[in-house]
């Protein structure tokens, strides 16, 4: 059975003397847990947070990587950068990126070819918005940006995670009902395993205003093997609670 996995996304949140009050705060209080641990930071801070999470169970993640391997792509991060800061997963194609920074599908299936290449596990985001949802698209929406990923990834489809986030439910704190997540995930675990033998050991995180309260009902669906928190993640309390709920 996998272990589940719990990472927080700060997304343009923080500073240096928050940071390490939150890492200090999270790493005292999450020695012995069950889990895997991660956080998704903002760029600037990836030298403080590997430094500060350096034999501890909280993996470094970063939220975005370059579909470009290196070279004149201002403003952009390599995944070799990552790799050099001790960086393990990467988001890519979370919503927030789709929306405001034009991302589609094939660039996010590209940069996610990119962090499997060097070894960084690509964390897959994909989720309908309330539109789509109410058109009774959902089911089309997240089978297309997931066939994307599948396309160019072929044999390596089992090294990636997949975080379902639907739209309407980052910030907004609607959360997906469990069975409405459950129900999303169990057609992606399906995409997968036609595409893989080993789609079982894929984990599918769910996201959107998973907090201390309804976390451990959405991780105990059969097909929801974690979180990716934005907003709790930020209060050591709530996140260390909803990583207690993940066993
Ligand atoms: P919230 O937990 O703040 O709804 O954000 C979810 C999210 O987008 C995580 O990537």
């Amino acid at each position: 059975n996998k272990k589940k996995l719990i990472a927080g996304n700060w997304k343009m949140n923080g500073s240096l003397a928050a940071n390490e009050a939150l890492l200090k705060a999270l790493i005292a209080g999450a020695a012995n847990v069950a889990c895997d641990v991660a956080v998704a930071v903002p760029t600037p801070y990836l030298a403080q947070v590997q430094a500060l999470t350096a034999g501890t169970v909280i993996a470094v993640a970063a939220q975005d990587v370059s579909s470009q391997e290196a070279g004149a792509y201002t403003g952009e991060v390599s995944v070799a950068m990552l790799k050099d800061f001790g960086v393990r997963y990467v988001l890519v194609g979370h919503s927030e990126r789709r929306q405001y920074h034009g991302e589609t599908d094939v660039v996010v299936a590209e940069k996610a070819q990119r962090a499997l290449a060097a070894g960084v596990t690509p964390v897959v985001c994909v989720g309908e918005t309330l539109q789509e949802r109410e058109a009774g698209l959902t089911e089309a929406v997240v089978k297309r940006q997931l066939a994307a990923v599948i396309h160019l990834n072929g044999h390596c489809i089992s090294e990636i995670v997949v975080a379902y986030e639907p739209v309407w439910a980052i910030g907004t704190g609607r959360t997906a009902s469990p069975e409405q997540a459950q129900a999303v995930h169990a057609v992606l675990r399906t995409q997968l395993a036609a595409a893989s033998e080993h789609a079982d050991r894929i984990r599918l995180l769910y996201g959107g205003s998973m907090n201390a309260a309804n976390a451990a009902q959405l991780l105990a669906q059969p097909d929801i093997d974690g979180g990716l928190v934005g907003g709790a993640s930020l209060k050591a309390p709530d996140f260390l609670q909803i990583i207690a709920a993940a066993r």
